[in-house]
């Protein structure tokens, strides 16, 4: 499989991946939404008063790593990113976030939508 291979040329496999361990609930995370595609935690190191990560449950390693059949569950992701956005009563003000490659800031090689909210955000990002 191509993403086996991309992920263990980042020296990591899927059974060490940290993401992977968080939707298995092998690691702790305080997680605000589940269903049977992804889940939505709360990052640990926030940089907004609210700060979730939204994962799919199955790997994929980064967003260049999706194929046109990951498109249904990249819709889900963003969709449940809005639901958690109302939930979270941050109203129309907040910024979704996918860090693709480690020269754009990506540290975990799992795919992750960030939501920030409950602070002004500023444009261009740092
Ligand atoms: P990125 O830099 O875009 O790959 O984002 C990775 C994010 O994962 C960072 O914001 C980290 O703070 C967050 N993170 C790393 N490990 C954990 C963890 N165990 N639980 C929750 N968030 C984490």
């Amino acid at each position: 499989m191509v993403y086996l291979a991309t992920n263990e040329m980042m020296g990591e496999t899927m059974s060490e991946c940290i993401f992977c361990k968080i939707a298995r609930r092998e690691l702790q995370s305080q997680i605000v939404r589940e269903d049977d595609q992804a889940v939505a935690f709360r990052d640990a190191n926030p940089q907004a008063p609210t700060h979730i990560l939204v994962i799919p449950k199955r790997h994929i390693s980064s967003l260049a790593e999706a194929s046109e059949q990951d498109g249904e569950l990249l819709g889900h992701l963003l969709l449940m990113t809005c639901q958690i956005a109302q939930e979270q009563n941050l109203e129309s003000n907040y910024r979704v976030v996918i860090n693709n490659g480690a020269g754009a800031g990506q540290s975990v090689f799992h795919i992750h939508l960030h939501l920030l909210g409950g602070r002004t955000f500023h444009w261009p990002p740092g």
